[in-house]
């Protein structure tokens, strides 16, 4: 059990910690803090810390484990604010959609006695804010802890443990691998999802309501993913460039493959290329990521 667990940042991801750890009891005294007044009151009716700090200092202090849960673009802020208050012994941790830039925003602040763990849960919704949480959010997803070489084994084991707790299975692996698959798997789908919703609205031969009323035709699950919030995909897209340029390239080349066949009217080529696709979310669903039912995963309880 953590005695004190500290969470910065008290939107979507931070409060689901809170409810996900008061669930499973795994921490005495759960302390948030986030920048903003306005969610700082509403966390507190909600209720899903036993303390929301008015300040950094006072969230931080005495802390088994902190978990920064604000937007990437501000964690080195954060980072130097809380360094020179974290306990010996502590575990400085995150939640953050890219790797690297954390290591290389967060490494440098950190105090030597304290073990340093990013991580990554692979879960989340198109939601944003304190009222977005839920205890079930990581509930049989993954989550991907990327220590620093040299990082503290027994430290990457209670992190471990802690997310298991949660509900959540664990891989570890290098932060430059986590952002290159990231990439391929969040990242790009996000900007594809946001292009493909800004073309339909920048188009003027047809008419927005058509747009609306025909979505459900597959426009629909793009505008989903593309109501996601601006700050945290404007921050992951500055802090994970070198691994979407490298996909983006990639998908570029296939796209062009497959506008070849529609032009030349390639019926066998477009087939297999739909047949291999296929293939991918049959197994996204045989090993549990997905179920056939729309909205999975963002049914709250
Ligand atoms: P969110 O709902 O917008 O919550 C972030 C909170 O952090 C907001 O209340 C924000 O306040 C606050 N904040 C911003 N700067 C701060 C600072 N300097 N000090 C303290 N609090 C600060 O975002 P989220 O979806 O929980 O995402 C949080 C992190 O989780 C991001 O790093 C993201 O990459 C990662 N993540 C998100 C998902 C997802 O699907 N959402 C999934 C996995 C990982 P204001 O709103 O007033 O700025």
């Amino acid at each position: 059990m953590v005695q004190k667990l500290a969470l910065i940042g008290l939107g979507l991801i931070g409060s689901s910690i809170a409810h996900a750890a008061k669930r499973g009891g795994l921490v005495k005294n759960i302390v948030g803090y986030d920048a903003s007044d306005d969610v700082r009151a509403r966390a507190r009716t909600i209720g899903f810390a036993h303390r929301i700090a008015d300040d950094l200092a006072s969230s931080v202090a005495d802390a088994d484990l902190v978990i920064l849960c604000t937007p990437v673009g501000a964690y080195k802020e954060v980072a130097q604010a809380i360094a020179p208050l974290l306990k010996a012994g502590a575990i400085l941790s995150d939640v953050g959609s890219v790797k690297g830039a954390v290591v290389r925003d967060v490494g440098p602040f950190v105090p030597a006695g304290v073990n340093f763990s990013p991580a990554h849960p692979i879960a989340g919704t198109e939601y944003s804010g304190p009222e977005a949480g839920f205890a079930s959010l990581f509930d049989g997803r993954w989550v991907i802890i990327t220590p620093p070489e040299g990082a503290d084994g027994k430290a990457v084991d209670v992190l471990r443990e802690f997310w298991q707790g949660l509900g959540a299975s664990v891989d570890v692996m290098n932060a430059r691998h986590h952002d290159l698959v990231l990439a391929m798997t969040s990242h790009l789908p996000h900007l594809i999802a946001y292009n493909i919703v800004g073309t339909a609205r920048d188009l003027e031969d047809v008419r927005q309501g058509e747009v609306i009323k025909y979505s459900a035709s597959g426009f629909r699950d793009f505008t989903r993913i593309a109501a996601s919030d601006p700050t945290m995909w404007r921050d992951i897209f500055l802090n994970n460039k070198d691994a979407v340029l490298e996909v983006l390239g990639r998908f570029n080349e296939d796209l062009a493959v497959l506008q070849r066949a529609v032009r030349n009217g390639d019926g066998q080529a477009l087939f297999n290329f739909f047949t291999r696709t296929r293939a991918i979310r049959r197994a996204i669903i045989d090993q549990g990521q997905d179920t056939a039912a729309p909205n999975f995963g963002r049914n709250k309880s």
